[in-house]
């Protein structure tokens, strides 16, 4: 039985890092940045109004507040070497967003002002301004070549909007993985059927498929392969041609267990058989040429950590994520937890912040059979393999299952 850091260390030592390539932009959220993007230029790139207002001069507003001729409208989009000069006297109409005029140093909010009766070329301030009010310097936000995303960050739509305003189309990214995923048991069913006595629904594919798919990668399903030598090796041989194949059952030690001889049989070089986590012992990882095999034990709460643990790190190595181990944070443990040592216990958790500290409360559950404790936690707490008793209220490492970065 392999520690989990070690299987780990051995499964993303296996995996390669799939080619990098150049994208649009509307397809590369999702992926892994494989390259710096620096400002272009700088933001914004001329003075701009930060309201709709008036572009006035400051000390002009300071001396009294008389009417000031009202010179131009000057609008966003507006070409900022092609402005009238605002000098003593007069002002500029101004919209949000729009070039301030040669002259002018402060905008003047329109709440701040008057209309003039019988003058429409005047206005009226109603207050003073100070300078630099309501207006950004070039430059303010963003100076041209400054950093604003690194090579290995992630691209969620916070990153998007960066890569589309500095205009990053194509950009470089990592490979998008390609899955497939097989279900095996004699005993399974599609989702849409009703089981006969004896049979259950095939709960792991759909499960396994949202799985990857949510982690990055392109998923398809091979269905459900029965415990019979020639089909599972059929539809094995099939899964080969992906980034990853994905299995669930038949790893264990039943007479019709045959994953683990099917894939020997097909040249597939097993990486590990065993690991020291619970649940998810039988965990059994392979590699044939540039496929990773993940052979994920049949109980669905047990394929569930699997995948969150090692099938996520996995897809993360071959997008090219510079770090690709799942991160784990701290977090106060709600209720003790007892287990046997020797293995590492990943417990469905519900994780919460309050006052500022994450809390996870480990979920009630039946065992590794129990599908549906799964989807009333929303992160996995993690007690050593060496530790046999954790006292509520102590610190623990907690993996939040929501977490992309
Ligand atoms: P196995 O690893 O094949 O011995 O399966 C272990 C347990 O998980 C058995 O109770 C199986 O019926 C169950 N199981 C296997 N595959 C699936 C699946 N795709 N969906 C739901 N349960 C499954
Ligand atoms: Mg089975």
């Amino acid at each position: 039985m392999l520690p989990i850091d070690e299987a780990l260390a051995t499964l993303l030592e296996a995996t390669p890092v799939l080619p990098f390539e150049s994208v649009p932009l509307d397809v590369a959220t999702g992926r892994i940045l494989q390259e710096d993007v620096l400002a272009d230029r700088d933001y914004p790139d001329f003075d701009k109004s930060l309201m709709d207002g008036f572009a006035v001069i400051a000390s002009d507003l300071k001396r009294g507040l008389g009417p000031l001729l009202v010179l131009e409208e000057i609008t966003a989009g507006d070409d900022p070497d092609r402005l009238r000069e605002v000098t003593p006297g007069s002002a500029s109409r101004i919209m949000t967003g729009a070039p301030v005029p040669p002259g002018a140093d402060a905008v003047l909010m329109v709440e701040e002002t008057a209309t003039v009766p019988g003058q429409p070329e005047r206005v009226l301030p109603k207050a003073p301004v100070e300078p630099g009010a309501n207006l950004a310097r070039r430059g303010a936000d963003v100076r041209a070549g400054d950093l604003l995303l690194r090579a290995g960050t992630f691209l969620g739509p916070a990153e998007t909007g960066v890569l589309a305003s500095t205009g990053r189309t194509p950009v470089r990214v990592g490979g998008l993985p390609r899955l497939s995923v097989l279900s095996t048991g004699d005993e399974l069913v599609e989702p849409d059927a009703t089981p006969a006595r004896g049979r259950i629904r095939n709960s792991n594919g759909p499960l396994l498929l949202a799985l990857a798919r949510r982690s990055g990668g392109v998923a398809r399903s091979l269905g459900i392969a029965p415990d019979e030598p020639e089909r599972l090796r059929a539809l094995v041989t099939k899964g080969l041609e992906e980034d990853v194949l994905v299995l669930s059952g038949g790893v264990s030690m039943g007479s019709r267990d045959l994953v683990g001889e099917t894939l020997r049989s097909l040249g597939v070089e097993i990486l590990f058989e065993r690991v020291a986590i619970k649940p998810g012992k039988p965990f059994t990882a392979g590699r044939r040429a540039g496929t990773i095999v993940l052979g994920c034990p049949g109980n669905p709460a047990s394929t569930y950590v699997i995948f969150q643990f090692f099938g996520r790190a996995v897809l993360r190595r071959l997008m090219g994520a510079p770090d690709p181990a799942i991160r784990t944070v701290k977090g106060i443990l709600a209720g003790p937890v007892r287990q046997r040592t020797g293995r590492a216990g990943y417990y469905q958790a519900r994780a919460t912040v309050t006052d500022g500290t994450l809390r996870v409360e480990i979920v009630p559950s039946t065992g590794s059979a129990d599908f549906v404790s799964c989807a009333r936690g929303n992160a996995l707490a993690v007690i050593p393999s060496d530790v046999s008793e954790v006292a509520a209220g102590a610190l623990v490492d907690v993996v939040l299952l929501d977490d992309r970065g």
